[in-house]
């Protein structure tokens, strides 16, 4: 029984992990050299439940018009993208309603928690070294309105899992520091002490050295350039080096999915939006902040990540272009410095790492896991701001529904793409 995994991101590796794991003969396909190497080699690095919100929710759809042609948006909808992503946006602007913002949420939650658990459960099995750290992270605020929005909303999910504390000005100086300097701006702030921190590219690697030494085939540096199907059967995959044949291909392969799938005639609505990430190295910064930290209404997210500080942020929808756009990169090192002051004696971008990656989202804000009409031929896609959060879940669950198996969580929606059928 060959099953095919394509792509070797953080969610086609914790696939290829548990395909194997339940007894697949695995091959694991990747284009780049190694594992982790495109989007999920410098996101944010926060496993957060805390963030399992969709950004299709109440209010958005204005907001991106009301941002349009504005280089310091929060997230920014190029006019050349928007011919490509009519019927996309349109779907997206369907989940905007309050009732489908939280039942995915929701959804998210549920996956999220699942993940965490099996995160934690594979890094033990495995041994992998990814810089974890379990500090928990802080969400701050600088408007009594927006935290308390942020809190009825928390509150929701609350209900079904999630922990939190409210922090006031006085208890975020007390968790993280590095705050003193702009406590007065502060109204304060959701400390999530389950949220944790770990590196998703080395996590990943790691991940796939296990594989391979438990018998899964890694086949990196090969690209995939076809699926091939008969009598409505997935039957090999093509790639730049031959033809494999398998039973059941799963396409893991983030914003490249959709493209992969339309040869096939499957319209898969996963979408890039485009973050950036700066990465460098704590060094004599001795006061620099350790507690991971997201600043609302900055929109960055700050962290340290073993002996190296990475900020994150920004949301571009301009296609499938992967570079960092400068205007993008100075708006968060200067957001970043207005609430860290300190940053700007100890940080110099020549001997920083800036970097982009896509971020796979779906118009629901959840993931795409299931069978395509296609038999055999699945998907586990779409995991958009949130797949280094869901993607050790996302392996287990879609192992689960492959072999046939209750995955003990509710599945995300199936957004026209995924059937439900008996195995
Ligand atoms: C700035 C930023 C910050 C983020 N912060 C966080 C965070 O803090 N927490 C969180 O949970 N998530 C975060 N994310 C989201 C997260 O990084 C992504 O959701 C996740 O990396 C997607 O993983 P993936 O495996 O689906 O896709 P990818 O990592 O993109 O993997 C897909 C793989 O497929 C390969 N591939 C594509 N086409 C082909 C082909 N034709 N042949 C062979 N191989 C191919 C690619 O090389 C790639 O390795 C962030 C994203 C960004 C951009």
């Amino acid at each position: 029984m060959t099953t095919i995994v394509l792509g070797a991101g953080a969610v086609g590796t914790a696939t290829a992990w548990y395909l194997r794991k339940s007894g697949h003969d695995v091959v694991l396909i990747e284009r780049q050299p190694e594992a982790a190497m495109e989007t999920s080699w410098g996101n944010g690095g926060i496993i957060h439940a805390s963030e399992v919100e969709p950004w299709s929710q109440p209010g958005m759809p204005t907001k991106i018009i009301k941002w349009l042609g504005k280089e310091n948006a929060p997230l920014l909808l190029r006019y050349r993208a928007i011919p490509h992503i009519m019927r996309w946006g349109i779907e997206f602007a369907r989940n905007c309603t309050p009732e489908r913002f939280r039942e995915n949420a929701k959804s998210n939650l549920h996956l999220a928690l699942h993940s965490l658990k099996s995160l934690q459960e594979i890094g033990a099995e495995a041994g992998i070294d990814y810089d974890r750290a379990t500090r928990g992270v802080l969400k701050i605020y600088r408007s009594r309105d927006s935290l308390d929005s942020a809190q009825r909303s928390t509150d929701y999910l609350a209900q079904h899992g999630l922990l939190y504390e409210r922090a006031d000005p006085d208890r975020c100086v007390e968790l993280e520091p590095a705050l003193k300097d702009t406590k007065s701006t502060l109204a304060g702030a959701l400390y999530f002490a389950r949220d944790e921190v770990g590196d998703s590219n080395k996590f990943a690697q790691g991940l796939a050295a296990a594989c391979a030494a438990r018998g899964v085939q890694c086949r990196f540096g090969e690209t995939i350039e076809k699926i091939e199907t008969r009598s409505g059967r997935v039957q090999a995959v093509v790639t730049s080096k031959g033809r494999i044949v398998a039973d059941t291909v799963v396409v893991a392969l983030g914003s490249f999915t959709a493209p992969m799938l339309a040869k096939n005639g499957i319209r898969v609505p996963i979408y890039p939006v485009k973050g950036v990430s700066i990465t460098f190295k704590r060094a004599a910064w001795n006061a620099a902040p350790t507690m991971p930290l997201i600043d609302d209404s900055k929109l960055f997210g700050f962290v340290p990540i073993g002996d190296r500080i990475r900020i994150s942020g920004s949301a571009e929808i301009t296609g499938y272009d992967m570079t960092p756009a400068p205007a993008r990169v100075a708006a968060i090192i200067a957001n970043a410095s207005f609430t860290f002051p300190e940053l700007k004696r100890y940080f110099d971008i020549s001997k920083s790492k800036v970097w982009a990656g896509l971020r796979p989202v779906s118009p629901t804000g959840t993931p795409i896991i299931g069978e395509t009409r296609i038999r055999g031929l699945w998907i586990n896609a779409g995991h958009g701001h949130l797949g280094w959060t869901l993607s050790c879940g996302s392996g287990r669950v879609i192992a689960d529904l492959i072999d046939g198996r209750d995955p003990g969580i509710p599945v995300p929606p199936p957004q026209g793409v995924v059937v439900a059928r008996a195995a």
